[in-house]
């Protein structure tokens, strides 16, 4: 196996515990990869992915990251945080809320508090742009790189959410990290939405017994298309043989709820039933929608045995989410 270059951001590896309440309850054998505790930046799966992306970038000479997402995004916050340990300018194109066909009409994050005032403390440059579609949102982040260039800054470009290869690659080794800690999972749950968390997972557990089950934080059921395209770019990155057809990865796109970036009624259930049973804080937007999945379908039946809840972090979110008391 090639070394990618690292740069140790998070504090690995992350614990994993039993919930032994709600195992009770679900009739599971139920447990949770702590990636809320990364240590970094108030924690979050986006940790693990930097830890491959910044080498890349300075390898390149950059001084500049310029990259896009939510204004609530986690990834910004952790990039942010990232940017400041090696000296570079972090420059984000930001909406509200990115969306694919229509805003949805439901009780939305802050676009104050929470991640931006944590952004706002790290110095991220952040541009706030008017309300519109992802392509949209692309395109504003590609105009923020240019003009970086053109007054002579040298900018490496970070898709949304730090998925590229080198991002998935990061969760191969947190997959492997994993299998050291506990090896013989039914199932591994986790929330994803770029894609980099579950393609990296699902790569990892390809020789295992462990299936990896997708809960999308975004209603686009096309995803898987986007998810086998990253696992060749991971090949591409690293020279390992793990490319994967769309048909290898179980994404499930039933626990949207109102739209992406908006907190559901069952999320914010899930939320607060974990909370009270097993102390311990989902996010509104990604593992809350996860983990309402990972209740539905035991309670179905489609999954069972031993799971391996992945938390992905997104806590800052709480304290933007004026909806979640209501
Ligand atoms: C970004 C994020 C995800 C989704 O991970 P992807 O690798 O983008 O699919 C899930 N949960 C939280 C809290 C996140 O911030």
């Amino acid at each position: 196996m090639p070394e990618l270059r690292r740069i140790p951001l998070a504090l690995l590896p992350t614990p994993i515990h039993r919930l032994d309440q709600l195992s009770m309850e679900l009739g599971l054998d139920l447990w949770i990869k702590r990636d809320d505790l990364t240590g970094f930046a108030l924690g979050g799966n986006k940790g693990r992915k930097l830890e491959y992306l910044l080498p890349a970038a300075l390898e390149r000479g950059a001084d500049t990251i310029v990259t896009c997402g939510a204004i609530q995004s986690n990834f910004i916050r952790q990039l942010g945080a990232a940017c400041r340990r090696v000296g570079l300018r972090c420059v984000a194109a930001v909406m509200n809320l990115p969306y694919e066909d229509a805003l949805p009409e439901a009780p939305m994050l802050e676009s104050h508090g929470g991640n931006v005032l944590l952004d706002e403390l790290l110095g991220v440059e952040l541009h706030r742009m008017p309300n519109g579609t992802w392509d949209e949102l692309y395109d504003a982040a590609e105009a923020l790189a240019k003009s970086e260039e053109k007054k002579g800054r040298r900018v490496y470009r970070i898709p949304v959410g730090g998925s590229s290869g080198l991002g998935a690659a990061a969760f191969v080794f947190a997959g492997q990290e994993v299998i050291q800690q506990s090896p013989s999972f039914d199932w591994i749950v986790t929330a994803s939405s770029s894609g980099s968390t579950q393609t990296g997972l699902t790569i990892a557990m390809q020789s295992t017994q462990t299936k990896v089950l997708g809960i999308c934080s975004d209603p686009e059921p096309e995803l898987v298309d986007h998810f086998a395209e990253l696992s060749q770019d991971v090949a591409t990155e690293t020279g390992w043989d793990c490319a994967l057809p769309a048909s290898a990865f179980h994404l499930n796109t039933s626990y949207v709820g109102p739209g992406y970036g908006v907190p559901s009624p069952e999320g914010n259930a899930a939320l607060r039933r974990v909370a009270q049973s097993e102390g311990v804080f989902l996010d509104p937007i990604y593992s809350a929608k996860a983990f309402a999945g990972l209740i539905d379908l035991a309670q179905k039946g489609e999954i069972s045995g031993r799971v391996l809840f992945w938390h992905t972090g997104g806590i800052p979110t709480l304290f933007s989410a004026p909806g979640l008391l209501g």
